[in-house]
């Protein structure tokens, strides 16, 4: 079975390897007895060391097409902490969670699209509009996004690893205090025209308000904000 699946994925997964090849292991969501079946199907005189590059490249387009295989989704049931620092980002009783994204892949060809499956609980958790994490998303990766009937979609084929890189640099930049690190901090804006508006984030814990990095979005939620206030 294994073998099968790798066959159909060679040809299909090659250009795009390195980029598959940096995922972490971590986030497989694949049943350990196929995955053994994969394993007993790879590892052979050729390919004895099972860390070895080459075994990292078969694993990853295993994953990609088993995902294929299984309804073209890519699910994780996960939690992970609205965190920066490693220790709480490890920390089992951390307070603050969102759930992990969720992907599934549309479309063939150049019409190919990742839908972002849960992108709205993973802003309910962060207390942001999904719109904004949508386009932060899109801009990090340079392609373009769409919002139709309740479906985050962006251009492309993208892994959950990837696109929840772009939400960890996310929470990092727009949602933690930067002086405590809590998540509970809320967006103002300091100034009014145009230019001149800095977003801002206050945080509910500390007290402490800090500028929100520079970035494509921030000029959009500022005018937003504005917008609403009118
Ligand atoms: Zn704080």
């Amino acid at each position: 079975m294994a073998i099968v699946v790798i066959d159909c994925g060679l040809v299909y997964l090659v250009p795009s390897m390195y980029r598959w090849y940096l995922y972490k292991s971590s986030e497989l969501s694949v049943p350990s007895g196929d995955l053994w079946r994969f394993l007993e199907c790879c590892i052979c005189e050729c390919c004895c060391n099972a860390l070895c590059y080459l075994w990292k490249c078969l694993f990853t387009i295993f994953r990609y097409n088993y995902a294929i295989c299984n309804n073209n989704t890519m699910d994780s049931n996960e939690n992970i902490n609205i965190a920066a620092s490693q220790s709480s980002i490890n920390d089992p009783f951390f307070r603050y969670k969102m759930p992990a994204i969720s992907v599934k892949h549309e479309g063939r060809g150049n019409g190919v699209k990742t839908l972002l499956k849960n992108l709205d609980q993973i802003s309910k958790s962060l207390h942001r509009e999904p719109i904004d994490l949508l386009q932060y998303v899109a801009s990090e990766l340079s392609v373009m996004s769409m919002h139709k009937n309740d479906d985050y979609i962006i251009n492309g084929t993208f892994s959950p690893g990837v696109i929840q890189d772009c939400i960890s640099r996310f929470v990092s930049s727009h949602v933690l205090c930067s002086l405590c690190e809590n998540p509970e901090t809320r967006y103002s804006v300091k100034g009014k025209k145009g230019k001149y508006a800095t977003l801002e984030k206050t945080c509910a814990a500390c007290g402490a308000t800090d500028i929100v990095p520079d970035h494509k979005i921030n000029k959009r939620i500022i005018a937003s904000m504005i917008a609403s206030k009118k």
